[in-house]
């Protein structure tokens, strides 16, 4: 029988859950737990043709398992029918010390306690999946995939913040960079895609989901990355202010009466697209824009603008790019988005096949003329096939 790795992915409100073969890279259920301790919490689940799902209140991440477990059930996806030989965790953060996805034990959940306050709206949640995953499934393998891993040797010049340097290292404040996971994968699929080894190109990628971020890799390396010590710096982002004057903060703090926590959550919550435009959906933006809403209009012009100023300097770094890929909701889905990021830049020997760009199509594309110096192209991430992956690399080590 083929061997599975379940895939969790632990927010504070959801569950995200995965059942995967790693060998043939066959997803045999794809499902999620969402509003998890409200009233109407909402579970569902795709095993191939078949979804279910249900509503109802879910009360914490142990019930969440649990009603993850039935769902697999009811699909005929048990676990343990499908030689279940781990379980993948993906950790946001793995700070100074993790950059390999690791065997979890109680030693590698003490240090990621520690690390809470790195990452304070996403590893707690992890952790309390971990913990809760291990209760119920004692006897299997769980490991953790890091979300900074492969940002871990980003060359000094761009891991390094210019402060204090001792402030710096007492803190262990440098750039780690995020949704590397989807990153690595990205970019060794557009290689595979092309035909050629990683090591013979320099690349782009651009994951623009919610969370929204941009890599240059050369030889398959990571030699730049837009997100910092949190995953807030760097692109605007659906609900994520990204790159703001530091000055602001302490500004607001001093002046406007706001706690760091107040400023926390608007620089994560309350801005970015949605903190412009009202809205985080990229669909529905496109509708408003047409309507003539001006700050809808204005949302999408100021990410663009920052996407661009992105893709200029990482030109700069590379001298050219040898390939520009999308992906994540926006980046796989939105044309608009992928012609706008890239108008206007024949000068660097980048341009898109209009009828290509505006293809739906759901698999891995090139979307730029045969004849461009640069290929530009779509292709779908998949960060729960990479976790699965990474795990049974762990297993067979
Ligand atoms: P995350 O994993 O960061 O939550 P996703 O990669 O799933 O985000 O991206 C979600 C976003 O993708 C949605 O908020 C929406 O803006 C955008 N999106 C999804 N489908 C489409 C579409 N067909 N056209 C435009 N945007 C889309």
């Amino acid at each position: 029988m083929a061997r599975s790795v379940l895939v969790l992915n632990s927010g504070s409100s959801s569950v995200k859950f995965q059942l995967v073969e790693p060998d043939s890279g066959r997803s045999l259920a794809d499902g999620i737990v969402e509003r998890i301790g409200e009233d109407s919490s909402l579970a569902s689940l795709t095993a191939g043709s078949v979804e279910v799902s249900r509503s109802g209140r879910v009360a914490d991440h142990e019930a969440a398992l649990r009603v993850a477990f039935e769902l697999l059930e009811e699909v005929g996806a048990r676990p343990e029918d499908h030689g279940l030989a781990a379980v993948g965790h993906r950790v946001v953060h793995g700070g100074p010390d993790f950059y390999r996805p690791t065997l979890i034990d109680d030693a590698l959940i003490a240090r990621v306690c520690q690390l809470a306050p790195l990452a304070p709206l996403h590893n707690p949640p992890a952790i309390l999946g971990v913990e809760v995953a291990r209760r119920a499934m004692p006897d299997i393998p769980h490991v953790a995939v890091f979300d900074t891993a492969f940002f871990h040797d980003l060359p000094p010049a761009a891991a390094t913040y210019a402060i204090d340097h001792e402030i710096a290292e007492r803190w262990h404040i440098r750039r780690y960079g995020f949704h590397g996971t989807s990153h690595q994968y990205v970019s060794e699929q557009a290689a595979a895609f092309l035909g050629v080894a990683p090591e013979s190109l320099s690349q782009i990628v651009l994951h623009l989901g919610n969370g929204a971020s941009v890599s240059a890799i050369v030889g398959g390396r990571p030699v730049e990355t837009s997100m910092g010590l949190t995953p807030m710096e760097g692109l605007v982002m659906g609900t994520r202010s990204g790159d703001v004057d530091p000055g602001i903060i302490s500004y607001l703090w001093r002046t406007a009466g706001m706690s760091v926590e107040d400023i926390e959550s608007m620089l994560n919550r309350r801005s970015g697209v949605r903190g412009l435009g009202g809205e985080i959906d990229f669909r529905v933006l496109h509708n408003r824009i047409e309507s003539g809403d001006e700050a809808a209009q204005l949302a999408y012009d100021v990410y663009i603008h920052r996407l661009r100023k992105y893709i200029g300097a990482y030109l700069a770094i590379l001298g050219s790019a040898d390939v520009i890929t999308f992906t994540a909701g926006v980046g796989e889905n939105d044309a608009a988005v992928r012609r706008d990021a890239l108008s206007g830049m024949t000068a660097f020997g980048i341009e898109l096949d209009e009828h290509l760009n505006d293809s739906p199509a759901r698999t891995a594309r090139r979307i730029s003329p045969d004849t461009a110096p640069t290929t530009v192209l779509v292709i779908p991430t998949n960060e729960e096939l990479a976790i699965a992956r990474a795990c049974a690399q762990v297993l067979d080590a």
